[in-house]
């Protein structure tokens, strides 16, 4: 169960209400049995609206197979997804790889305003991914502890968020009128790279660790208020650091197994598209596009017929150009299962497009997951 490749998925939201009063169609489509999820040229007319007439060419449907596809335009239709069914589909599978040693990765991918932080977070209401993660990861604790005592669990979060090609501790306090502390990064043989001094909390149950999510989120929420719209350019990284200590009584052997839950929620992708078009040099203060921009090419990477040639591989990938990549350089083609959500709005064919391509690319990249064991004594 060692190769594997990235799992796909696909997401579509509702109308908000600025598409509601343009009366805006739908352009997505989902099969609920294939997944093939379809993309409908807009009208004539609404093209002539939407595009400039310089790049007058003819838009027309196009067809992805991804794993699976979320349907969450109709709460009426049968095929809704909510958030619960995007938990049970992914979240769950995903835990379960978690509890067997592996470490994962899920990350949302689309343009500002398509749902990635309603998926990864979601409303309270309405919780998404991280916070149903953390309730099932505290339920099945609580229940190895009433008919298991053999193990003993280990739970740590940290979060982080990359802006402008800096990293920042989210749950470290924002304290007023002072500089913003940025943390660096380093590599390490055995654990790959990682933010130095980041805050690593312990946490023993679903309350404590719905409290360091709030104080992460109040954290991005301040920072974003200064800095106009942070939360659409910067890349959230919610991380669980589950540890498992085996004591088998019978042969008085003690084993460890570490795994890390990542779940990122990745800033707008129109940002880095836009530059990719326009090849623009990257300007200081445009820094926020390097890290998606990076993504991207290394995606590229990772998933074209370079490959093949997998000695050869490491070397072209490249993850050190950015923050974001070097940081997910296990989670992206390494020591990792991993899942990419491709957030899509129902209404925009470029965007849409342009995450559809991107999401069909991470198809192809394969990861080597491994079960993190250790003998202890
Ligand atoms: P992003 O993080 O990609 O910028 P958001 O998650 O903030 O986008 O979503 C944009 C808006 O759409 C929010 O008001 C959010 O509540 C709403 N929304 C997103 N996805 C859904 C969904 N599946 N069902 C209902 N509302 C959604
Ligand atoms: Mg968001």
């Amino acid at each position: 169960d060692r190769g594997g490749n990235v799992k796909v998925v696909v997401r579509v939201r509702a109308f908000l209400q600025r598409e509601l009063q343009r009366r805006a169609r739908c352009l997505v489509e989902m099969d609920p049995v294939s997944h093939i999820t379809t993309l409908r040229a807009p009208d004539e007319q609404e093209t002539s609206v939407a595009s400039s007439p310089s790049k007058a060419r003819k838009l027309t449907d196009k067809s992805f197979a991804f794993d699976s596809s979320f349907w969450s335009h109709d709460p009426d239709d049968k095929d809704y997804a909510n958030q619960e069914d995007i938990y049970n589909s992914l979240g769950e599978e995903f835990l379960d790889h978690n509890f067997e040693g592996y470490h994962t990765c899920i990350f949302a991918y689309g343009q500002t305003g398509s749902g990635k932080s309603y998926t990864m977070m979601g409303t309270p209401d309405n919780p998404g991914l991280i916070p149903r993660t953390c309730e099932d990861l505290f339920e099945r604790i609580d229940a190895a502890h009433n008919d298991d005592s053999s193990v003993a669990y280990n739970v740590r979060v940290s979060y982080f968020e990359v802006y402008n090609e800096h990293v920042r501790d989210l749950l470290v306090p924002v304290v007023p009128n002072t500089p913003p502390n940025y943390l660096k990064i380093r590599e390490s043989p055995t654990e790959g790279p990682y933010v130095k001094d980041l805050t690593e909390v312990p946490v023993r149950n679903i309350h404590e660790i719905m409290r360091y999510i709030k104080v992460g989120d109040a954290s991005r929420t301040v920072a974003s208020t200064k800095m106009n719209d942070t939360s659409s350019r910067s890349h959230a990284v919610f991380t669980i650091m589950l540890k498992q200590i085996h004591h088998d009584m019978e042969t008085d052997e003690t084993t460890e197994r570490s795994s890390r839950i990542r779940l990122v929620d990745l800033a707008g992708s129109e940002r880095a598209k836009t530059t990719e078009a326009t090849g623009a040099r990257l300007r200081e203060g445009s820094n926020i596009n390097k890290s998606l921009a990076t993504l991207g090419r290394v995606i590229a990477a990772l998933a074209g017929p370079k490959q093949l040639r997998s000695g050869k591989r490491k070397d072209i990938v490249p993850y050190r150009d950015s923050i974001l990549t070097w940081l997910l350089k296990d989670s992206l083609g390494g020591n990792s299962k991993t899942a990419m959500i491709a957030c899509v709005a129902p209404s925009d064919y470029e965007e849409t497009l342009s995450t559809l391509r991107y999401a069909d690319q991470a198809k192809r990249i394969r990861t080597r997951a491994k079960v993190n064991q250790d003998h202890i004594s």
